[in-house]
């Protein structure tokens, strides 16, 4: 493995840690500090070597990155990985020398919970560290500002393709009705939506289904079922080879990350003549809850910059048409070139 060679021309800094009585291996990656503080979860994992911690962490800086830049925030790009079982190994003496790596970075990195780690976790990287949010005073769960900015996505959605934003009589069909994908079914029904969804859990899927009067459909019917907006909020990679043919919607605007399986299935969307709301642009409600926390966490405020998603997403339309590209490609390249931009007046 040539570090170097992974990290060339990209990556600001990787740094390793260790702390020999606690056990502690991790991997901090610094993505950018261009548009700020790089601010992004740490990832407790298993993972089966070194090397796929590395990678990991790599591709998923450099995603924070991206989503920051998109949303408009004034943040980099970072992630951290723990390599461990968080089951057997997460100590508070670890958790606390893990801190102290966090805060020898002095600021450019500031971490938050993620796979593997809890707001409670975040509470004892507090004792070691000024650099963390998401911790149990802070600003909780972000689902509800995930779910409020995916509906404000799905209105840019709506007056992309029909001229108006309102989701009223609209066909929406959810896979996925967790955390975020309730609240979206919950705003849509307000809205007077007709909504079909689909979970595996069977209970939680009907009793929504009851609230909101929804029609439920088998996990695997929901990827094609006719509907005017399909909205990922369960699981990555939803657009894949075998899915595509399948698709009877005419737009997809969820929650989920990574709905691509691949990139060129972004073109494939558009040549397909769906309309991609990409998701690191729509479902950066999380990150804004708690980029808020910068700022002393303000709800209000949180909710206010997630609706402003919608406006993102209208430039993202708005490029992938005068360029001739695929909304993913054109949100790339938003993201890209405001950090870019940043990084030149540095
Ligand atoms: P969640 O675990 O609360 O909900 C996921 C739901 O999907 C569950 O109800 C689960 O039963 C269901 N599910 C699992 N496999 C399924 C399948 N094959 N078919 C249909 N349903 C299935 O998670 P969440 O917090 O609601 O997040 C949903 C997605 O949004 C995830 O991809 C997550 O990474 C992404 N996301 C969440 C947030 C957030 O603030 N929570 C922010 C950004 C992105």
């Amino acid at each position: 493995m040539d570090v170097f060679e992974l990290i060339a021309g990209e990556y600001e800094t990787v740094n390793y840690a260790h702390d020999a009585s606690s056990g502690l291996r991790c991997i901090i990656a610094v993505y950018s500090t261009a548009l700020g503080p790089a601010l992004g979860g740490t990832r407790f994992y298993p993972f089966s070597s070194e090397e796929a911690a590395l990678r990991d962490v790599l591709r998923l800086s450099k995603a924070m990155a991206y989503k920051a830049s998109a949303a408009g925030l004034d943040l980099g790009g970072g992630k951290a990985v723990v390599i461990g079982d968080p089951r057997s190994d997460k100590t508070p003496e670890l958790l606390r020398a893990y801190g102290r790596a966090v805060e020898r970075l002095g600021g450019a990195y500031v971490t938050t919970a993620d796979v593997g780690t809890t707001s409670a976790d975040m509470d004892v990287i507090a004792e070691a560290t000024r650099f963390v949010t998401g911790t149990t005073s802070g600003s909780g769960d972000p689902s509800r500002v995930t779910a409020y900015g995916v509906w404000h996505g799905m209105k840019a959605v709506a007056e992309e393709l029909w001229g108006d934003p309102s989701l009223s009589g609209r066909h929406v069909a959810v896979q996925g009705i967790g955390k975020v994908g309730s609240g979206v079914v919950r705003h849509l029904a307000e809205d007077g939506a007709q909504l079909t969804i689909a979970d595996v859990d069977a209970p939680a899927v009907a009793a929504l289904a009851a609230e909101t009067g929804a029609d439920v459909v088998s996990a695997e019917e929901i990827l094609a079922v006719p509907c005017d907006i399909l909205a990922p909020c369960a699981l990555g990679a939803v657009v894949n080879d075998a899915s595509l043919p399948s698709l009877k919607t005419r737009a997809i605007a969820g929650a989920a990350n990574n709905q691509l399986e691949r990139p060129e299935h972004g073109e494939a969307l558009t040549a397909a003549g769906i309309l991609y709301a990409p998701d690191y642009v729509i479902n950066a409600g999380g990150l804004i809850n708690v980029e808020d926390e910068l700022h002393g966490y303000d709800e209000q405020r949180a909710l206010g910059k997630a609706a402003a998603i919608a406006d993102r997403l209208h430039a993202v339309f708005s490029r992938a048409r005068s360029e001739g590209i695929s909304t993913a490609a054109a949100a790339d390249r938003i993201a890209g070139d405001r950090i870019l931009a940043a990084a030149r007046r540095t």
